[in-house]
């Protein structure tokens, strides 16, 4: 896999840097990366206990919106009790027509609730940092990615969403997916994995595979709020974005 010199300063402004560019030593706080070697993509073979219900394709109000009225429809949304405390829903934003990742999100934060985006604030940056070094960027010309959370309704006290939330908001991410046609989904954080992957298990027991969710691909890895306070992780996070990039190569 090759990396141009757009994609190595973003690796070196997230503390990475790539092997072919070391000269000498390697300074404090740079975690040196490995490219990886072009492995076989392993596809996820669901194990024989599935501790939740899989997600299932819900019939939906929102099926068959145009992005615009979805928007709208989500704005107002009551479909589940998360509707009572929110000050914006957070629909998402990036690539509007086929972008190429699809990035799933944990529930959105307090911040993200206030302003009604995705991912804002360090985590935010952080990941577009990411995304670019992968190739996507979420915004400006050539956006190739959708980053949008996986229940649009921040929960109270900033607890995980319960099933029946997850549930009634898969169906607006099925909407999303259908008017968006992404070709991978990237999911970021425990919340988004297990939703996504139908899986209760450990986050670091969902990555490093492919899953499947909706006839898509789907890769795990770690939230980026999560990645600003383990640094040492964004190693683990490289690889799981590489595997991102093989997939979608391979697709
Ligand atoms: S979390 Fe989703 S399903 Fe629940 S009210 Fe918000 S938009 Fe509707």
């Amino acid at each position: 896999m090759s990396w141009d010199a757009r994609q190595r300063a973003m690796l070196a402004e997230m503390g990475f840097r790539l092997p072919a560019a070391t000269s000498a030593g390697v300074e404090a706080g740079v975690v040196e990366l490995a490219e990886p070697e072009p492995e076989p993509i392993v596809i996820a073979a669901p194990p024989p206990t599935i501790l939740r219900v899989a997600p299932t394709a819900a019939p939906s109000s929102f099926a068959g919106l145009g992005l615009s009225a979805l928007r709208e429809a989500v704005s107002a949304c009551r479909a589940c009790g998360l509707c009572e405390q929110r000050r914006h829903a957070v629909f998402g934003s990036g690539a509007l027509a086929q972008p190429q990742w699809l990035v799933v999100t944990d529930a959105p934060d307090e911040a993200d609730d206030a302003g009604g985006e995705a991912l804002s604030g360090d985590a935010g940056r952080l990941l577009d940092r990411m995304l670019l070094a992968a190739g996507q960027r979420r915004g400006g010309d050539g956006a190739s990615a959708f980053v949008t959370p996986v229940v649009k309704c921040r929960p109270p006290r900033g607890r995980a969403p319960l099933p029946p939330e997850l549930e009634a908001c898969e169906a607006v991410l099925a909407a999303q997916v259908e008017q968006l046609r992404p070709r991978l989904v990237l999911a970021l954080g425990l919340q988004a994995a297990r939703r996504l992957t139908g899986l209760a298990e450990p986050l670091g027991r969902l990555r490093g595979r492919v899953h499947r969710w909706r006839d898509l691909p789907v890769v795990v890895s770690y939230h980026p709020a999560y990645l600003l306070r383990s640094p040492a992780d964004k190693a683990g996070a490289w690889d799981d974005l590489c595997l991102a990039r093989r997939t979608m190569q391979a697709s």
